[in-house]
């Protein structure tokens, strides 16, 4: 803890602004360490989780042996709850390296209505399922100036919770243009939206909206996180928009027009 606070002298002299100074720098130390806490108590919480489901599932197969099918129900599931983790490691190893600045971006001019057709046909398996369709923007080609993976990876998040948190028979639609000599892409779905006062909190480190409905769905509460991180880097504003019963919109705007060249 960061308590040796300086007391503040009476008069309000140069020394009596240093002191403030410093002992603002000091709250906000405390307030990183504690969101630093935070992160590994919410981290831990999540993969013990399914490390607790799978320890217990497989400490009752092997004391009270059952029929094959049992087990291979059984170990269906402790398969799914092991790929969980695997996955929400993979997340928190991104963010590790981009809190640690491992990471930078490298700007091209990409396609992202290429892009954007690749997320979606990985997608397509999930939204099958569900019979939700995806639409692609028509124009066959769209530029920007991002770095190719990371544009990936935020697309790939935001079009899988608009798959997730649609029902069933649904469409997402992706759309890409040009707003005010700039591009940008949005992400629209017809689920249940998000109420406006969640729009921003959507983005922080293991929130969710409906923690017991995200369970089911197996959300970690990271991607959203993970897609600001990304964004941040390549200099791209990304915002959630939505009216209850609406469904919900994410849209990305791009910081240099369509046109420029790689960078
Ligand atoms: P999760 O792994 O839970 O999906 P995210 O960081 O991707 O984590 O999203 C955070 C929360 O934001 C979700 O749990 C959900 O409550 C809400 N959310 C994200 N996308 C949508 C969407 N398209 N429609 C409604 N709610 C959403």
């Amino acid at each position: 803890h960061f308590e040796r606070r300086i007391p503040l002298p009476a008069n309000r002299d140069e020394l009596y602004r240093l002191s403030a100074t410093f002992n603002a720098l000091l709250d906000r130390l405390q307030e990183a360490f504690n969101r630093e806490k935070q992160f590994t108590a919410d981290a831990s919480h999540e993969l013990k989780t399914p490390l607790s489901a799978v320890q217990g599932t497989l400490e009752v197969l092997i004391r009270r042996p059952r029929e094959r099918e049992h087990y291979e129900e059984r170990i269906r599931f402790c398969l799914l709850e092991l790929h969980r983790m695997a996955g929400l490691i993979e997340q928190l190893l991104l963010l590790a390296r981009h809190d640690a600045r491992e990471v930078s971006a490298t700007l091209r001019s990409i396609d992202i209505n290429a892009l954007i057709r690749e997320v979606a046909e990985r997608q397509e398996s999930r939204a099958g399922e569900k019979e939700i369709t995806i639409r692609v923007p028509e124009e066959s080609s769209f530029i920007v100036a991002a770095d190719r993976e990371m544009l990936g990876i935020i697309l790939d998040n935001i079009i899988a919770n608009a798959v997730n948190y649609s029902p069933r028979s649904r469409t997402v639609t992706i759309r890409t243009g040009t707003e005010n000599g700039l591009p940008f892409c949005t992400i629209s779905d017809m689920g249940k939206g998000i109420e406006e006062s969640k729009l921003e909190a959507v983005f922080e480190r293991f929130y969710r909206v409906d923690a017991s409905r995200s369970i089911g769905s197996g959300g970690s509460g990271l991607g959203l996180s993970i897609v600001k991180k990304l964004a941040d880097l390549q200099g791209i504003t990304v915002r959630a928009e939505s009216r209850p019963g609406e469904g919900a919109t994410f849209r990305l705007l791009f910081p240099y027009p369509s046109d420029s060249s790689s960078r």
